[in-house]
């Protein structure tokens, strides 16, 4: 199979690859696949969204040319509008917490951006970093919000490109689908898209710690428990971009599931993944087992593998900063006694 000619840089986002996991099909008893979004030129999911919304505002008169996008992100959005700004001619400026990786305030420092850090507040704190991007965006001459939250511009990419993409690769054979939620976008946006084809096919919201999706998906409640350190996922509210998600079912995993599932397919299978990637694979052996339990033997289960781990060296593949978070270290990296 030979990857396509593309004759500009626009077009490398998304059309990434799906792969078979081995050690989750064996633990699911089933057939897990992963789409590798960590392929993208932004090596994240949000490349997607990233473009949608870029493509969107200009088709509704809202960027004019040279102009600037202003975004609140933890980070992978704003690379990806970065990396779309520069080859469309815009420029970016990005608002992020504190609290997010290095590696990403680096990349989008190194990318152009003009990157604005806020402390983490919760979302009713009017210096919460969406509300700061709002702000810098009304603020800014000839700026737009690009509002991944509640740009529904934002699942329309999935709806679009992933969807049909992991319906195509595998031959239209699925049975189930999951993955957490940032802005929600991946989850509706795949699931609706997924549903058009087939409307048996599982949607499952898969949701970290310290979310309040679980247990709204399962006892109408928005109410958030525990905590997780991983960047991009975990929502308190029920976003535009979550406003009717065909969502079936829920799994709930802790940050420690995660990091074993991380650990496992670097050390087993040579897939250096972020910590929403582990989760959603861990999600995905729970939907898996699920169906088979039905006795759904063949079952087939698609997730999302978000993005590289080399945006985490300083934390989740630091064995310092694993050991002050009380979490468990990969034994390749753990210290010498
Ligand atoms: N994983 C990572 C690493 C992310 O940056 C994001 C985006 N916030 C997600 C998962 C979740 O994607 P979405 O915003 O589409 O829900």
């Amino acid at each position: 199979m030979t990857a396509p000619a593309v004759r500009n840089t626009l077009d490398l986002i998304g059309n990434t690859p799906l792969v078979l996991l081995k050690g989750p099909s064996e633990a699911a008893g089933c057939e897990i696949w992963g789409k590798c979004e960590f392929a993208n030129p932004g090596a994240s999911v949000k490349d997607r969204a990233a473009l949608w919304i870029v493509r969107d505002a200009e088709a509704k008169g809202l960027l004019q040319p040279g102009g600037t996008i202003v975004e609140g992100t933890a980070g992978n959005t704003g690379i990806g509008l970065a990396l779309v700004a520069n080859a469309l001619g815009y420029k970016t400026i990005i608002v992020m917490p504190e609290t997010q990786s290095r590696e990403k305030m680096d990349t989008l420092r190194a990318l152009g951006a003009e990157l604005v850090l806020v402390p983490a507040a919760p979302f009713s704190n009017p210096g919460h970093f969406v509300h700061t991007s709002r702000r810098l965006a009304e603020e800014t001459e000839g700026a737009i919000w690009a509002n991944q939250f509640d740009n529904v511009a934002n699942r329309k990419a999935h709806i679009e490109s992933t969807a049909p993409e992991i319906w195509n690769q595998l031959e239209g054979r699925l049975d189930g689908f999951t993955c957490a939620a940032g802005t929600g976008g991946t989850i509706a946006g795949v699931g609706l898209g997924l549903k058009e084809f087939d409307e048996n096919i599982r949607i499952a919201l898969t949701d970290p710690h310290g979310a309040a999706l679980y247990n709204y998906y399962a006892h109408g409640e928005l109410k958030a428990e525990g905590n997780s350190v991983a960047e991009g996922i975990g929502q308190g509210r029920i976003t535009a971009n979550l406003e009717g998600a065909p969502i079936d079912t829920q799994f709930r995993i802790s940050d420690e599931e995660g990091i074993e599932w991380v650990s496992r397919l670097l050390a087993e299978e040579g897939l250096c993944l972020g910590l929403s990637s582990g989760i959603n694979v861990a999600g995905a052996i729970a939907l898996g087992q699920q169906l088979v339990s039905e006795g759904r033997k063949d079952a087939r289960v698609a997730t999302i593998l978000c993005d590289t781990g080399f945006r985490y060296l300083s934390s989740l593949y630091n064995a310092e900063w694993l050991a002050t978070k009380g979490l468990p270290i990969f034994p390749w990296l753990r210290p010498a006694a």
